[in-house]
């Protein structure tokens, strides 16, 4: 394989190891350098706010091969500026040929002078467990997917849990309304206080001054209102930034040598025709596939139809696809049943779906929104009917 003598990386998380993999897996022998800014080997955040925060495990290490790699790790070091050819780090500065940015995103925190705990690191997960103790008051802000998932696991772990959430459901921001407010029960049947339509003023020692008024106590406060990518870095770069690095289909940003993977990429959507940044584990999985195949001078684009899996409330989630252009949502079974699935239509033809304990039926249904197949709405509100026999000839 041909390509660039340099290729630095900045961000030593998923999605930039996967880089370096796929880079090294194509057949690329120039240096590789691999930036980081956390002191650990890159590790997979998913089980943070689930089976490490329920205490079953305690590692998530990705366990990359750096023998067989030959790449150069920086940990503990932070990319500061970036200009004329040159990146600057907290350490040095290093000449690169090929710049992959690949920093992901960090958790939005709240006004007001009380500790406030956010979930994004291996390190935020094992001293927020040491603190879920049985009794302990836990208010969370954000029934998001994070909020879920750090209730579930506290309420397990015996904590009293109230979750203050600004909007009318939870999961409203990310599947609207109709469909998250599906999951508001399952808080209550878990010993979760679910508080709806419920804003947060600031984050006071001993609680919460909410928008309202009121008051809410807490021994600690966790802040899980999302996160932004982590860019400001780069203001000034010459590059273009608008909701995280702006790159076209192929990962290439606007200055010539420089792409971005992962959480913290802005990409075009083909599919979707639009701008997309997507915060699940799957875009840092496969985006570096496409970003190292065209640094080493190849054509290709991406354009995923979005993944996301949750694990909430001793639920799976799964949610495929982007409902932004829907005009219409089936519901195959009744959401008060342990299984269930949202299908999401626009003009006839699926285009996203949230299935809850229905794996399969979520395999199907991306197979069908991956086709762009119009499907027989009366057949998909049926869950006696495979997903894949909805489809119209
Ligand atoms: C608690 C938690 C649970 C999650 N659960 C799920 C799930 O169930 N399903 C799912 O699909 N997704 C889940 N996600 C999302 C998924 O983990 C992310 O989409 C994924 O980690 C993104 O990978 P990334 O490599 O792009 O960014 P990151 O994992 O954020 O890695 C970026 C790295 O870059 C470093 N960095 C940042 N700035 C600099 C700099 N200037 N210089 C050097 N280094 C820098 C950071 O320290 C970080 O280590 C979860 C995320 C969290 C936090």
């Amino acid at each position: 394989m041909t390509g660039p003598a340099r290729v630095v990386i900045v961000g030593a998380g998923l999605a930039g190891l996967r880089t370096a993999e796929e880079l090294r897996a194509r057949g690329y022998t120039g240096a590789v350098t691999l930036i980081g800014a956390e002191a650990r080997l890159p590790y997979d955040r998913p089980p943070l706010s689930k089976k490490v925060l329920t205490g079953e495990i305690d590692d998530t290490g990705l366990r990359p091969d750096l023998d067989s790699l030959g790449i150069d790790l920086r940990l503990a070091e932070t990319a500061v500026d970036l200009g004329d050819g040159v990146l600057r780090t907290t350490a040095t500065d290093y000449p690169w040929d090929a710049l992959v940015l690949a920093t992901g995103a960090n958790p939005v925190t709240l006004p007001g002078d009380g500790e406030q705990l956010v979930l994004r690191t291996v390190d935020d997960a094992l001293a927020l467990r040491e603190r879920l103790t049985p009794g302990t008051r836990l208010a969370v802000v954000g029934a998001g997917w994070i909020g879920a998932e750090l209730a579930t696991a506290a309420a397990r772990r015996g904590c009293a849990v109230t979750v203050v959430e600004a909007g009318q459901a939870p999961l409203a921001a990310a599947v609207g309304a109709e469909v998250g407010s599906q999951t508001a029960p399952w808080y209550a049947e878990a010993g979760v206080d679910l508080r709806l339509r419920t804003a947060v003023a600031a984050i006071e020692p001993g609680g919460i001054a909410l928008a309202d008024g009121g008051w809410l106590p807490a021994e600690l406060v966790v802040t899980a209102v999302g996160v932004r990518p982590a860019v400001s870095w780069l203001d000034g770069s010459g590059l273009r930034l608008d909701n995280g690095v702006v790159v076209d289909a192929g990962l290439a940003a606007s200055v010539p040598g420089v792409y971005a993977v992962g959480d913290c990429a802005s990409f075009w959507s083909s599919r979707y025709q639009r701008q997309l940044r997507v915060e699940h584990w799957d875009v840092a999985l496969h985006s570096p596939e496409v970003a190292a195949a065209n640094i080493a001078g190849g054509r290709e684009r991406y354009d995923p139809v979005p993944y996301f899996w949750s694990e909430q409330f001793s639920r799976m989630v799964q949610y495929v696809g982007w409902h932004g252009a829907a005009d219409q949502i089936v519901w195959r079974g009744r959401p008060t049943a342990a299984k269930w699935a949202a299908c999401w239509l626009a003009a006839g033809r699926l285009v996203a779906a949230l299935t809850v304990g229905l794996p399969r039926d979520l395999l199907q249904a991306r197979r069908l929104i991956q086709a762009g197949a119009a499907v027989d709405a009366s057949a998909l509100a049926d869950p006696g009917v495979a997903i894949r026999d909805c489809a119209r000839e």
